[in-house]
């Protein structure tokens, strides 16, 4: 329920961003001068943010898409005469960006982060300069012949006058937009989301690319997209624990000085873990952290879960009192301790080898306190919960103490 809706998060910025994009072509002409001058260049301070954030923030695919679709908007401006009057005075360029940029939005999305001004990011340099002049060499005139793939109709449909590029153009924005879907519903996150609201947009930006600065303002968008995506990815990484995805001690400590009037925390710690991880191994104890973690994210009562530190977890209650929420942890400690985590070990039995699988469970300990006359702060509240937790380990484990 809660990961669906950070799902939503994810697709609802560039979705937001891609609406935009419709409002502001369509009444683009209504806009005093200005501001169309504003939109005609405002592409390229975008793409350069995206290139500054990308290699501050290491995120090179941030980084080389900004430069890429600022080099084709360079190109488009420059080459074509790219204005609302003349027209597009050379087609087959316009063409060939189109078939070739979804394919490079696809390589640079999926290629893994090795940085910018290494040896992988050199390569990817070359890459550029490479598809640079190979396109020049395709627009020479008697290179033409060479030209004749992306004209190569697929199907017998006058698409023309709906989507006005190449049948080529159209599948390769397909299948870019096909794959990165499937990236996105395998490994759902905002920077895979963002991916696919900027090969939409740029698609968009070649649909109505005879409105007046429909390009202009379609690349301005899937640079801000990209903008976005790297601001609200570093934000997410500073603010979320790595391992198991839900918030760390930073988000804790900025949610607790939120706290006010009556609220709960509650403290956990898992119970003879350091044991569990010797017998099984520390990859192991990761993966039942993580699953934890998961439990502690369907707690009722609005409780919002952190990770402590270690395998420590924290929740708050915001506007709860203790016995309101004891009920909620007690059938969560019951969850954690009924789930099973399955354990293969490959053995070798009578020389052959053999897989074997086992059931494993942990225990969490709860410490509760609330906020009252006793415990005025949040920190009070916390060490309360702290001492808490110690009676509970000191009781046998596996409980709750308040
Ligand atoms: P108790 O019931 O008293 O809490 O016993 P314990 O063994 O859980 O207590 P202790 O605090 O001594 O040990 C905590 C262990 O948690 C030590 C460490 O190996 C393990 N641990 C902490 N963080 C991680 C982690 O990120 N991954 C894994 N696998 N283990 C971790
Ligand atoms: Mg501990
Ligand atoms: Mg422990």
């Amino acid at each position: 329920m809660k990961y669906s809706r950070k799902k939503m998060i994810f697709i609802s910025i560039p979705i937001a961003l891609m609406i935009a994009t419709y409002i502001l072509i369509f009444n683009v002409s209504k806009l005093p001068n200005p501001w169309s001058m504003i939109l005609q260049y405002i592409s390229y301070f975008f793409f350069l943010i995206g290139m500054f954030l990308g290699s501050r923030f290491n995120k090179s695919k941030v980084f080389f898409l900004s430069l890429i679709l600022g080099l084709s908007q360079i190109i488009l401006s420059y080459e074509i005469g790219f204005t609302h009057d003349t027209g597009f005075k050379s087609p087959e360029l316009l063409h060939i960006l189109s078939f070739i940029l979804p394919i490079n939005i696809f390589l640079f999305s999926i290629l893994r982060e090795r940085g910018i001004l290494t040896f992988w990011g050199k390569i990817r340099f070359g890459f550029i300069l490479l598809q640079i002049t190979l396109i020049w060499w395709l627009i020479q005139p008697e290179n033409s012949p060479a030209q004749s793939f992306m004209y190569y109709k697929l199907i017998n449909w006058r698409h023309d006058q709906i989507i006005p590029i190449p049948q080529m153009s159209i599948l390769s924005f397909f299948c870019t937009f096909l794959l990165l879907n499937i990236r996105m519903s395998l490994t759902p996150s905002l920077m895979n989301s963002s991916l696919i609201g900027v090969v939409l947009t740029v698609f968009n930006g070649f649909i109505w690319k005879d409105q007046f600065l429909a390009l202009q303002i379609s690349f301005a968008m899937a640079g801000l997209i990209l903008v976005i995506s790297v601001v609200e990815t570093s934000y997410f990484m500073a603010y979320s624990d790595e391992l198991t995805g839900i918030p760390a001690r930073r988000a804790l400590n900025e949610s607790m000085l939120k706290l006010g009037g009556k609220y709960v925390i509650a403290m956990m710690d898992i119970d003879f873990f350091k044991k569990f991880n010797d017998q099984y191994g520390h990859n192991t104890g990761d993966e039942v952290l993580k699953m934890i973690a998961s439990n502690l994210l369907k707690v009722k009562g609005g409780g919002k879960a952190f990770r402590y530190g270690g395998e420590e977890f924290t929740i708050l209650f915001p506007n709860k009192t203790q016995r309101e929420v004891i009920p909620y942890l007690e059938e969560l400690r019951e969850n954690i301790s009924n789930e099973r985590y399955i354990y293969r070990k490959k053995r070798k039995i009578d020389g052959k080898e053999k897989i074997l699988s086992k059931g494993l469970s942990v225990t969490i300990s709860v410490g509760v306190a609330e906020k009252s006359d006793r415990y005025r702060s949040s920190e009070e509240v916390l060490e309360a919960a702290d001492r808490a937790l110690y009676r509970a380990k000191k009781k046998g484990r596996n409980c709750l103490s308040k």
